[in-house]
């Protein structure tokens, strides 16, 4: 057993030559910007002819790869090579299994800039926010071996005189895991591992936007020695494979990381039994979140201000977990909103691959026009005090973006933006405030930022969250530290990087032997 998990720890970027590192990983993978990747269904490399380009949403004309798509055919073999290999996987030990992940994460911590760096090409993240993409892919990984391990030991049941009892968790059979391109990397290879480690076999259908970097980590797993068939990358248009994966009668579970629309569609389907199907699809979602950080009127105004401007301009508030709206008690309304309104304008939009960047594009076009059409509604909803404008025009440039004085059942409080705009809303009361915390149909993140004890305790008790922080950001969930998920329609109440998630990807077999 190797030693307790710890989380890997974050590049500072601080010295030059840290620094100058990451520039060689960057002008390392600008050097293999390009090159065609495909489809891998039972360890085959399948050339489909029909390639999309990824493209840097930085730089729009510039093709990070070009990646043959798969069609609803090559669907059905990518599912039928993952059960001809769930036959072997599901015997091998969750030791053997575990060693495969421990494997991976030490390949990935040689290559972590490199693997960073291909994250600033395709998903536009900053030097930090995708250093601690790659950290916490490698923590999903070091979590899950552990956790595989943890759940083989004997398990503890009541004891009876006369018998034998043991209970064993056993895999569940094919998963179709679906991640989102907002953690390309760590939430990719989160559902990913864990769901192999506990003996299941699995097609990941990348997300559009970060198929490279999917396909990079897959092989990357391949060198880890897992073995053909057990992940099979598909990439391949959603409206064309996505239906077929999830309705397979092989299907046993589906593990979901998007948007609330995409989750919805997965459960109403995988709820459907097909013919020749032999059990109830499981369904395991993570889909988003309108997350609001409370500041009362006695709070640390600086530390509130800084956790909401992280938490909300963080990858361009693209996660789910972003502060989309900043609830202020009425009497330190204005001065909160002008500090974070002084941070916010303060902040560097701009290239990703610069070390100084604090806020780069958007994921693609159709963020970008979503997110204009949100600030048109917000100049109608509300008062602009920052942003509202775009950046450099050869990529998906949005500045950090506030609006004050929000309604509470207006769009801008309501809905899921999933970029840089903020809403600032005022409470006359405490309890007021967490009632407009708590009137979304959502509950993934929230922060309450007090001095007042009995009020810490009435938002532990009230604030409907399923991560709720107290005087600290919204954001940047640990693996092992803050098991990540939320209520609602955020989700299935699911906890990555916590001890109950790997029990999502397994079933307990109980053996009684009368002695
Ligand atoms: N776990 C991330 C965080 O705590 C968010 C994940 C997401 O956006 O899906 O910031």
């Amino acid at each position: 057993m190797p030693v307790t998990f710890r989380n890997e720890p974050l590049t500072p970027f601080a010295g030059e030559a840290e620094k100058e590192a990451f520039r060689a990983a960057l002008g390392r993978v600008r050097a293999s910007l390009g090159a065609s990747y495909a489809p891998v269904v039972g360890g085959r490399k399948v050339e489909t002819g029909r390639r999309t380009p990824s493209v840097n949403p930085a730089e729009i004309g510039q093709i990070v790869g070009n990646v043959h798509q798969a069609d609803a055919a090559l669907a059905e073999q990518a599912v039928q090579a993952a059960a001809i290999a769930y036959e072997g996987w599901r015997q091998t030990t969750p030791g053997a299994r575990a060693r495969c992940l421990y494997k991976a994460a030490a390949i990935l911590r040689r290559r972590k800039h490199e693997f960073s760096a291909w994250m600033v090409f395709e998903s536009g993240k900053t030097w930090a926010e995708a250093d601690a993409d790659t950290a916490e892919a490698i923590d999903f990984m070091e979590f899950y071996g552990r956790e595989a391990e943890r759940l083989a030991e004997r398990q503890p049941l009541t004891h009876i005189d006369g018998e034998d009892n043991e209970l064993a968790y056993i895999p569940l059979g094919v998963g179709i895991v679906i991640p989102p391109w907002n953690f390309p990397l760590a939430i990719l290879a989160g559902m990913t591992t864990a769901a192999i480690v506990c003996g299941n076999t699995v097609v990941v259908k990348p997300a559009t936007p970060a198929q490279v970097i999917a396909a990079r980590f897959c092989e990357l797993l391949e060198e880890a020695g897992v073995p053909a068939g057990v992940v099979n990358y598909l990439p391949g248009p959603g409206a064309e494979i996505g239906d077929y994966l999830v309705d397979h009668p092989l299907t046993r579970f589906v593990s979901f990381t998007g948007s609330r629309e995409i989750g919805l569609r997965i459960n109403e389907r995988a709820a459907k039994h097909q013919p020749g199907q032999r059990w109830i699809k499981r369904v395991v979602a993570e889909m988003g979140g309108k997350d609001a950080i409370v500041v009362d009127a006695d709070s640390n105004l600086d530390a509130a201000a800084a956790a909401i401007a992280a938490s909300a301009f963080g990858f361009a508030g693209q996660k789910c977990s972003a502060c989309s709206r900043a609830i202020v008690l009425a009497d330190v309304y204005e001065d909160v909103l002008g500090k974070v309104a002084a941070l916010t304008r303060g902040l560097k939009l701009g290239a990703p691959v610069e070390a100084d960047t604090d806020v780069g594009p958007v994921i693609d076009d159709k963020a970008y026009a979503k997110i204009r059409d949100y600030i048109d509604i917000g100049r109608g909803e509300g008062r602009l005090i920052a942003g509202g404008g775009t950046g450099d025009p050869g990529g998906y440039y949005l500045q950090p973006t506030i609006f004050a004085d929000v309604a509470r059942d207006s769009r801008l409080a309501q809905e899921e933006i999933f970029g840089p705009v903020l809403a600032f809303l005022k409470a006359s009361t405490f309890d007021e405030a967490l009632a407009i915390a708590n009137e979304t149909d959502y509950g993934l993140t929230g922060a309450v930022f007090s001095r007042s004890r009995a009020r810490l305790e009435q938002a532990r008790a009230e604030f409907h969250a399923g991560n709720l922080y107290l005087n600290r950001k919204c954001t940047g969930a640990l693996v092992g530290v803050h098991p990540f998920g939320g209520f609602n329609l955020s989700g299935t109440d699911s906890k990555a990087g916590g001890r109950d998630y790997l029990l999502l990807f397994s079933q307990a077999k109980v053996v009684s032997e009368k002695l």
